[in-house]
């Protein structure tokens, strides 16, 4: 199972392969681990740790790759902005050409600002308030995913009140098992997103009816972290099938969402490839004459970040040994909230070819769930040495808090031999900024 990933004891890859599975890494006998042409000894020296540090290279040859397969099939790619907002990453996905999937205001806003235009935006969400549809409607977005009956007629309501008409796509829950991690999983009947099969039908044609709103097609997401296309071609058949079904009672079907949620190589997993979905789309749905979309977030966007941190020191509890990092789970929860891997690699030289023996990788905040790995087999890895956590771009700084009244990190972003702070460390006193005490309090 997946959830006893952080424990298994099945082989874990060598730092060795974990350099040599990422084109943008490499050793070097001086520079030790370098990202793009940029050592990571020279970012850490200049900027301290914990750091997140994203290789521009990469996200721009993935959203290339990405890009081309569905270019190929007529299909838009929107970027999934909730696994990294930072507006550097939306302002390459803009000169990229590709779209985005918000799913709260503070998204849409963030891609605006990067200058991604209204007809590439499309929002998704399950609770979206009437901040957010206000904001979504008067930008005249491209799509709004509706996923329930009542945000159908708050939908409706705040569009007459504008004066406009909402083009809306039902997100519709297929019921079917992405073979995922149960808290990344979205397209079973038993999670809160989307409308059943059973319903989309007759909310369709409650939608052709409602002023304010023109229903243009359906939309669904599955899941994250997919693995297989099976799941995908469950989904896509029930939908397709739906489709068919609409047009043979009469409504206008063009538009169909198809989603995002494929996955990337970790540890061992077989990385989601966008060929194999682009075909598993054009097959699906092809000759259906619909125009398509995909909201791919982690599969761009993951495997260009790392996490820089340095080992506080190393103790001995029991039969355990642990290595203590100044990251924590406040900075990357991914292993806490989803026991999830990731590829953790010394940036000396000399460190990365010494033996290895088992140990904790923990971080100083106080909760045990404040682990990255159990039993990796790490060199002994002397306080103040570095390491680089792998593979942190998606769902990593954007999922930060401040725990423990721990800053924020500072975020880097590496392009070719040149690097750049791209958002500042937080300073200890923006911990308490917009913090007050009541006069009252201490009168
Ligand atoms: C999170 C999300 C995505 C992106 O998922 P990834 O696994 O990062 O590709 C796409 N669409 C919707 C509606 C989402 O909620």
């Amino acid at each position: 199972m997946l959830s006893s990933a952080l424990t298994s004891p099945q082989a874990d890859p060598s730092i060795a392969d974990l350099i040599a599975d990422r084109p943008a890494l490499s050793m070097h006998a001086m520079d030790g681990l370098v990202l793009e042409d940029v050592p990571l000894t020279t970012i850490a020296r200049a900027v301290g740790t914990p750091s997140w540090v994203l290789s521009a290279g990469t996200l721009r040859a993935r959203l290339a790759l990405l890009q081309d397969a569905f270019t190929a099939i007529g299909a838009r790619v929107h970027y999934a902005v909730k696994a990294n907002d930072h507006l550097a990453v939306l302002s390459l996905v803009r000169a990229a050409g590709t779209g985005a999937d918000v799913v709260s205001q503070g998204e849409l806003l963030r891609a605006r600002q990067a200058g991604i235009t209204p007809d590439h935006i499309v929002f998704s969400g399950v609770g979206k308030t009437v901040a957010d549809l206000d904001t979504a409607i008067a930008t005249d977005i491209a799509q709004i995913n509706v996923e329930s009956a009542e945000e159908l007629d708050i939908l409706a309501a705040v569009a007459c009140r504008l004066g406009r008409t909402a083009r809306i796509a039902l997100r519709i829950n297929p019921d079917v098992d992405a073979g995922t991690h149960a808290k990344i999983t979205t397209g079973r009947a038993d999670n809160k997103f989307g409308i059943g099969l059973q319903d989309a039908a007759g909310l369709y044609a409650h939608a052709s009816a409602l002023p304010g709103v023109e229903p243009v097609g359906l939309a669904l997401h599955i899941g994250s972290q997919i693995a297989a296309m099976a799941p995908y071609r469950d989904a896509y058949t029930r939908v397709a099938e739906l489709v068919r079904g609409l047009r043979a009672s009469g409504h206008v079907v063009r538009r169909l969402d198809c989603g995002g949620g494929l996955g990337i190589r970790y540890r061992d997993e077989v990385a989601g490839s966008p060929i194999a979905f682009a075909t598993t789309i054009r097959q699906a749905f092809g000759t259906m004459g619909l125009e398509l979309i995909i909201e791919p977030g982690r599969w761009l966007i993951g495997p260009a970040g790392l996490l820089l941190a340095s080992v506080v020191l190393t103790k001995t509890t029991g039969q355990r040994q642990f290595l203590v990092l100044d990251a924590a789970m406040n900075d990357l929860l991914r292993p806490s909230l989803y026991d999830a891997w990731h590829g953790i690699v010394p940036l000396s030289p000399i460190d990365a070819m010494a033996p290895v023996a088992p140990v904790d990788v923990v971080g100083p905040v106080c909760e045990s769930g404040d682990t990255f790995a159990r039993n990796r087999p790490l060199p002994d890895l002397p306080p103040q040495s570095q390491v680089a956590i792998l593979d942190t771009g998606a769902y990593g700084s954007v999922m930060s808090s401040t725990y423990n009244a721990r800053p924020l990190a500072a975020q880097v972003m590496v392009d070719g031999a040149r690097w750049s702070v791209i958002r500042a460390r937080q300073p200890h006193e923006a911990l308490w900024t917009g913090e007050s005490v009541p006069d009252w309090l201490t009168a």
